[in-house]
């Protein structure tokens, strides 16, 4: 199994820019710290890749999260993305209802829409310095890549290509991973007539990265035989950013009365994070000195 990659490159000729990721190992991960149902597996998965994608152009202390805010089972559920060093990007995927399951809808396949249910896409772009950029759809599908499609069309005025997917077998995650077209401005309608041709022939990708594509295989499946430049390359894994001390001040959440009483007790507590179910053990000392700061 290829490790995870996301790749980026441009068509300067063309004014056509694309990214694509090979996220199987991270979104087998995500499953297996949330313990989530296949459907639900599928959609964070999605946006689990989706956001590896907006990821590939961050730069050091930005981040980028989506959040799908929808009244299906799941709840809430929510992917980002950050650069850990030069060369690697960490992604995570959480939901709030991550065991909820469904049935094949009536094509066979993982009923994303349906466990999403409707609702909106959130797009949230921190940048080291200054304001983060915030934007809002309404789900169109529920599918999330054209709800990120549509994202990308109304929200940044960039008609684009998005295909997402996750394959589950028996075993697990078998595959999954993301592919993006951007048409930008002055792009050539040649070029971009071209494009939606491919798009048109897509087949579904994950069963591509199944059946052994790596990311730049992906990311040709879209380009074609375009001329492509500013080559990029990062290594992407499943990683959250919580600390022991984040976990404690959610802690304090749980009010005054109950820390204290945890305190007293003299017994440790288990806490979990909830974007990646790590497992911390805070000892009563701990929640005496978080009583006393408060
Ligand atoms: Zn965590």
């Amino acid at each position: 199994m290829h490790l995870d990659r996301v790749v980026s490159a441009v068509a300067p000729g063309s004014g056509l820019a694309f990214a694509a990721v090979v996220a199987t190992r991270s979104v087998a991960e995500m499953r297996d710290r949330h313990d989530s149902s296949p459907t639900a597996t599928a959609a964070m998965g999605r946006l689990l890749a989706a956001s590896a994608l907006f990821g590939i152009s961050l730069a050091p202390r930005e981040w980028v999260t989506l959040r799908i805010s929808g009244d299906g089972a799941l709840g809430t559920l929510g992917a980002d993305c950050r650069l850990l060093d030069e060369e690697t990007l960490g992604a995570r995927g959480y939901a709030a209802h991550p065991l909820a399951d469904l049935p094949p809808n009536a094509l066979g396949k993982a009923d994303v829409a349906g466990i999403v249910g409707s609702g909106t896409l959130h797009v949230t772009k921190s940048y080291a310095i200054g304001q983060p950029y915030n934007g809002v759809v309404p789900l169109t599908s529920g599918e999330i890549a054209e709800d990120v499609a549509f994202y990308l069309a109304n929200s940044e005025q960039i008609p684009s290509v998005v295909a997402l997917g996750v394959l589950m077998g028996p075993e697990g995650v078998r595959a999954a991973g993301g592919l993006m077209a951007q048409v930008l401005p002055g792009a050539d309608p040649g070029a971009v007539d071209r494009l939606e041709e491919r798009a048109r022939s897509l087949r579904p990708i994950a069963r591509s990265i199944a059946e052994g594509t790596d990311a730049w295989g992906l990311l040709a499946l879209l380009a074609g035989e375009e001329t492509l430049r500013s080559k990029h390359e990062l290594a992407l894994r499943f990683a959250c950013p919580c600390t022991l001390e984040r976990v404690e001040r959610a802690l304090v959440g749980l009010g005054e009365e109950t820390l204290a009483e945890i305190a007293a007790s003299g017994e440790s507590t288990e806490a979990f994070c909830d974007f990646c179910r790590e497992r911390y053990v805070i000892e009563a000392s701990a929640i005496a000195r978080l009583v006393s700061e408060r």
